[in-house]
């Protein structure tokens, strides 16, 4: 089979799983949203536009997934979550209705950070040791704080504050121009071309990007939940699409695209060690270490942009993405998945769904994956072919 052909029959599987085992965040019980979901546990899209307060639902969502889309980038993804839930429905509950009136977080400080705290201590006593296991690590290791920090105050003001600051800044900006709106954020955001460079834009605007406080794959990650997952986007445009974001490229994404054949279909091993994406002997146990970020901005060397896929490639990158004006000479890999699903039924959603649940379910980082019982394993290069795949690389 051409290597054209295997990449698309592993990502349609890989999508097929996603939208069986979609991963949503669930904020269905968070306090401040129970009216908003339904008793399936299903959105209310007909009501997003009502106020709540002074802003519509829609605002208040996309402010409390800005906030998550960075604090998910930590360690332990299901003891976040339960951290964000917890300390949202702990301050929610002293009346710190922190999305609805971001100042508040910062007023009652005090409170803020205790209720951080208490919660991260609850947490650990029931996720560490699970953690541990799974990471082949030690209960004492846990910390979701992020960058390695134990500290309190640096964690909520840098990771929870920078966040909620973006809607104020915006709020303040806009009644200096007398604008009047109760979709502050929604507008910025919905402002730009298409939802990838408004992901970009989270990251790098001068005034309003999270900077540092955020990664490109949590940027991608938000615009993910932005448009497939809770569908508030309130653009028709096919630049506001599926196909019109890139795929958040993390490790776990990395992992199971490498050791399927996805990454090595597209560009060869000797590639990947040149680019300082494969960094050989540098993993945990001396295992080659693949560092996805790298990836970023690598070209395709095996398929020509002259290919059908190339034209399909084209066109994403100039009416959907809307990163280039003009076609490009070359793939950038991190944007060949959007050529590969753009005359199909899924999107960079569902394929984001089915990475996260091989790679977490399945495909874990070290030698001993649960291919067995992987859903994609007959067509799996690593478990079918090339067990090195497998046994001596990390991410
Ligand atoms: S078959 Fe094994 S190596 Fe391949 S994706 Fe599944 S778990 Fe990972």
């Amino acid at each position: 089979m051409e290597n054209i052909e295997i990449c698309r029959n592993l990502l349609l599987k890989i999508c097929e799983c996603g939208q069986k085992n979609p991963n949503p965040p669930h904020i269905q019980d968070l306090f401040p949203f129970k009216h908003y979901f339904n008793s399936e546990g299903n959105l209310i899209q007909e009501k997003l536009s009502e106020i709540d307060g002074l802003w519509t639902r829609r605002e208040i969502l996309t402010r409390f997934l800005f906030l998550q889309a960075v604090l998910d980038q930590g360690p332990d993804i299901v003891g976040i979550r339960h951290l964000l839930k917890d300390v949202t429905n702990g301050l929610y509950l002293k009346e710190i209705r922190f999305l609805h009136k971001p100042l508040d977080f910062f007023r009652e400080l005090g409170i803020s950070v205790d209720e951080i705290l208490q919660k991260h201590e609850n947490i650990k006593l029931t996720r560490a040791e699970i953690w541990a296991t799974e990471n082949k690590s030690t209960a004492g290791r846990y910390n979701l704080f992020m960058d390695n920090s134990t500290q309190v105050l640096g964690y909520a003001i840098y990771r929870w504050g920078v966040p909620l600051s973006v809607p104020y800044l915006l709020e303040k900006d806009f009644s200096k121009i007398n604008k009047i709106s109760t979709e502050p954020l929604v507008d910025y955001l919905e402002n730009y071309d298409s939802a990838e460079i408004m992901s970009q834009e989270v990251k790098d605007n001068q005034r309003y990007g999270l900077g540092k406080a955020i990664g490109d794959k949590a940027a991608h990650l938000f615009a993910k939940w932005y448009v497939h997952t809770f569908s508030l986007c309130r653009k028709k445009a096919i630049s506001w699409n599926k196909i019109s974001y890139e795929l958040p490229f993390d490790s776990n994404a990395g992992r199971v695209l490498f050791r399927t054949g996805f990454l090595t279909n597209i560009a060869s091993l000797k590639n990947y060690e040149n680019w300082e994406v494969i960094q050989k002997n540098a993993g945990k146990g001396g295992e080659h270490y693949i560092r996805v970020t790298n990836i970023r901005g690598k070209k395709v060397q095996t398929i020509s942009i002259e290919s059908d896929l190339g034209s399909q490639y084209k066109e994403i990158s100039t009416q959907y993405l809307k990163t280039r004006k003009r076609f490009p000479s070359s793939m950038e890999i991190q944007q060949l998945p959007n050529a590969f699903l753009k005359e199909t039924k899924y999107g960079i959603g569902d394929l984001d769904d089915g990475l996260i649940y091989i790679g977490t379910n399945f495909c874990f980082n070290h030698n001993e994956p649960k291919c067995v019982k992987c859903p994609i394993n007959e067509i799996c290069i690593g478990f079918q072919e090339k067990q090195e795949f497998i046994s001596n690389f990390r991410t």
